[in-house]
């Protein structure tokens, strides 16, 4: 539910407010940017999840009306057309659809429009209506409430950086941040009607290619005598001088390989069968690098690998380099 003077926002009616969730049971929530962020970062993680009875919902931010199409052999579905903002949004939410039938996930949207990657120097500036451009505080409230309604054990989002430059990407952040923050606080975000306050236990941030997975891959696809194709990827991160993030996090997911698979060809628009995101066997990565790796950044929980201390604010857990959890709920009892 959104207070009534929240810009930017277009048709909640279409999904007008997330589920609750399921007295104890385990509960996951995944912050997104667009539809096709849910297939391209975390899937597999989402479908083993649900695979274990866990409940996962994926909220998506934008509507992803101001992506292009990104895959060359993309077809318009019949009665739909790609031209304008509402035609890109109603044909992504089909997409939507059934990238959420091949994870078995829940899915709500916040209903804000996409931003749109501003390409040109100087950039130009954001559109007025879009996600980025709401204030951070207003931009927060559809996920603050979304998160007292759904009352995940466990969110996941992105690192500061949004792990691309798209502005949405780092405005799923800085919303992320504040619901982390104030979702459990009944002080903040007062709403008639509005859900009790629920704080969620432990934050994550998605690492979709560390430098140890690029490089690993690599090496296993040169191995084989094929040429890999992240050759100019792994030398540029190999020479940047900032540090790489933090893993502390690794999910075996191989087994959920195919489902990760299936969510990025619903998004049909966005995701060449032929291109990037399909460009590594999945053989190799399943012997090589059957993992997501995630970044703790946040628990209110005590975590055995930081001695049993819990610490809720970002930026101050120090992680023991070389430990990994398996399990995002480690530490976690369901209520
Ligand atoms: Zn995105």
């Amino acid at each position: 539910m959104a207070p009534d003077h929240l810009p930017n926002w277009h048709d909640d009616a279409v999904s007008p407010a997330a589920p609750f969730g399921t007295e104890g049971k385990l509960r996951l929530l995944a912050v997104h940017a667009h539809p096709d962020d849910e297939a391209s970062k975390g899937a597999a993680t989402a479908a083993k999840y649900v695979s274990e009875g866990v409940e996962v919902l994926v909220v998506t931010a934008t509507g992803g009306e101001r992506g292009d199409i990104l895959n060359p052999g993309f077809q318009v579905p019949l009665g739909y057309e790609f031209e304008t903002l509402e035609g890109k949004r109603a044909v992504r939410r089909l997409e939507m659809q059934a990238s959420v039938a091949a994870l078995g996930v829940q899915h709500h949207w916040l209903g804000f429009n996409d931003s749109g990657f501003p390409e040109g120097e100087p950039p130009p500036p954001l559109p007025t209506d879009s996600f980025a451009a709401t204030p951070a505080e207003l931009a927060a409230a559809p996920l603050v409430e979304a998160v007292r309604r759904f009352r995940p054990h466990v969110m996941v989002t992105y690192d500061p950086s949004g792990g691309y430059p798209h502005p949405d990407h780092v405005y799923t952040h800085v919303v992320s941040a504040i619901a982390w923050e104030a979702a459990g606080n009944a002080e903040r975000y007062r709403v008639a009607g509005g859900a009790p306050a629920w704080a969620p236990l432990k934050l994550y941030y998605n690492h979709g290619f560390s430098l140890a997975r690029l490089q690993a891959i690599h090496n296993a696809i040169e191995a084989t005598g094929q040429e890999s194709p992240f050759g100019d990827w792994v030398k540029e991160r190999a020479a940047r001088d900032s540090a790489e993030r933090t893993v502390t996090t690794r999910i075996d997911v191989a087994a959920f390989f195919p489902a990760w698979d299936a969510s990025l060809r619903a998004h049909a628009s966005q995701v060449d069968p032929d291109g990037f995101f399909f460009a590594v066997p999945r053989d190799i990565e399943a012997r090589v690098w059957p993992w997501d790796e995630y970044e703790l950044a946040a628990s209110r929980v005590p975590v055995p690998e930081l001695g049993g201390m819990s610490t809720a604010e970002l930026g101050q857990v120090a992680w023991p380099v070389g430990q990994f959890e398996t399990d995002l709920f480690a530490g976690i009892t369901p209520v």
